[in-house]
């Protein structure tokens, strides 16, 4: 049932709404169209947070909302939505406008698959396409709003806030849960992980970074259905992980993976850190340090790398297989590249975007012998590296963790930021 909580009840202070998402949504309210917040602002404003970005519903579809819009990008295959951009550069904003959709379980989604191949085209941009597993690929119909609630994951994730009537439209019991602090699928859990084995990881997120406790039921079938990951095609889990470990919460959702035992065996880089075989390395304590440092950053509004958060992963499986190659004879730096891309390759592999990852973490881990050579020409030509301060910082947290000398650290800290003569002096010191 359709529920509309006033503000009384709701108690979302406006003022922590974005005036562009409020924009958004009275421009398509004014031209005919039902529009509200929806799912992850809705929850943070619920909680008095300020939400760090904006979803908005629509009863529009998603060529009706660019017409409304001057910058406006249809966006997305598996999942057609638009961008409506404002502002440029470091400064602008998306507010992503998807359209209410249809909820289909497996069996209605099977025919729209079968359907699908005797008229493709007929359903362009209108199919749900299921796979043997369940495991939704392609979701694209349009219907009312309450189904567009149903097909939601988790109840808190459910609600729609209208800016202009200040209400909250919520079918699933969402508020409810929001104050007991708890998360809970929307239908049958174990149908909506076949679904969208994705979902075991969100649940995972939220739980760490609202610090809510996963409803029983929810809960349950989390570690019997950690199976059906590896149907998700490699990038979108690899997505899934950078979010994880890099929005503010990596600690705490490590030790939530832990709790539902997910840990281990799902997320190829995760295996490389927690690998009980290699306990005593150091590794655990440089990658605690490494998140502790890449949530603090996130806590305080700074931007944050992947590359830097992953080549803290994995370096100490870059040193481990650096040294069986010296082993063998290799020359160090030759060793030191061979690891470099050997670890890539088992630990992130084939996923969008890879060339320049790999180049980013690539430079940050060949970076680092450099620093133990302090000659004039040698120092000089490192300072002036382009990316000197992200290898600067991996080295940083290596001296913090016992790995190098903190001496080596301090040295490049004042080198870097000191004048001609005094850099003299060090390089002298140095010697
Ligand atoms: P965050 O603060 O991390 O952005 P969010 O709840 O906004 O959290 P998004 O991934 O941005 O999460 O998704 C927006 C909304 O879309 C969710 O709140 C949820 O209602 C819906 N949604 C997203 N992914 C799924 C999914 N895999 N299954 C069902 N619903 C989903
Ligand atoms: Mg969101």
């Amino acid at each position: 049932v359709r529920v509309e909580v006033p503000v009384s009840e709701h108690g979302i202070n406006p003022a922590l709404l974005d005036d562009r998402a409020v924009k958004v949504v009275t421009t398509l309210q004014d031209a005919g169209y039902e529009a509200y917040v929806v799912g992850g602002a809705v929850r943070d404003l619920l909680l008095g947070h300020r939400p760090k970005d904006f979803d908005v519903a629509t009863s529009a579809t998603p060529e009706q909302v660019k017409a409304l819009f001057r910058r406006a990008f249809i966006i997305g295959r598996r999942f057609r939505i638009v961008h409506v951009v404002h502002g440029r550069g470091r400064e602008h904003e998306v507010i992503e406008v998807s359209t209410f959709r249809a909820y289909l379980d497996a069996s209605a989604a099977e025919q729209v698959a079968g359907n699908e191949k005797t008229s493709k085209s007929e359903l362009a941009g209108k199919s749900h396409v299921v796979d043997a597993s369940g495991r939704v690929l392609r979701d694209n119909v349009w219907g009312p709003q309450d189904e567009d609630a149903a097909r939601r994951d988790f109840t808190v994730n459910a609600l729609y806030y209208d800016p202009r009537r200040q209400i909250v439209v919520d079918y699933h019991h969402g508020l409810a849960d929001a104050r007991k602090r708890l998360l809970r699928m929307i239908g049958d859990p174990v149908t909506r992980y076949r679904e969208d084995p994705v979902r075991i990881i969100r649940v995972v997120r939220f739980a760490a970074k609202l610090g809510f406790e996963i409803e029983a039921g929810t809960r349950k079938p989390i570690r019997a259905c950690a199976d059906l990951l590896a149907n998700v095609p490699a990038s979108r889990l690899f997505d899934e992980m950078i979010k994880l470990l890099q929005t503010g919460h990596s600690l705490a959702s490590l030790e939530e993976l832990r709790k539902q035992g997910l840990h281990k065996g799902i997320f190829p880089i995760l295996d490389a850190v927690l690998d009980d075989a290699h306990q005593h390395d150091g590794r655990e304590q440089f990658i605690q340090r490494a998140l502790a440092d890449t949530d603090r950053r996130v806590g305080e509004g700074k931007p944050v790398a992947p590359s830097f958060m992953l080549a803290c992963m994995l370096w100490h499986d870059v040193l481990r297989r650096a040294a069986q190659l010296r082993a063998k004879g290799e020359h160090p730096t030759a060793a030191l590249q061979a690891a470099t891309d050997a670890v890539f390759d088992a630990r992130i592999g084939d996923i969008s975007g890879r060339g320049k990852l790999a180049a980013d973490m690539r430079e940050i881990w060949l970076m680092q012998p450099r620093f133990e050579r302090r000659t004039p020409s040698s120092a000089l030509s490192l300072v002036e590296q382009v990316r000197f301060r992200a290898g600067f910082d991996f080295l940083r947290l290596r001296a913090d963790s016992g790995e190098v000398d903190a001496d080596l650290a301090r040295w490049w800290e004042e080198f870097s930021t000191a004048n001609e003569a005094v850099r003299e002096d060090l390089l002298t010191e140095a010697r």
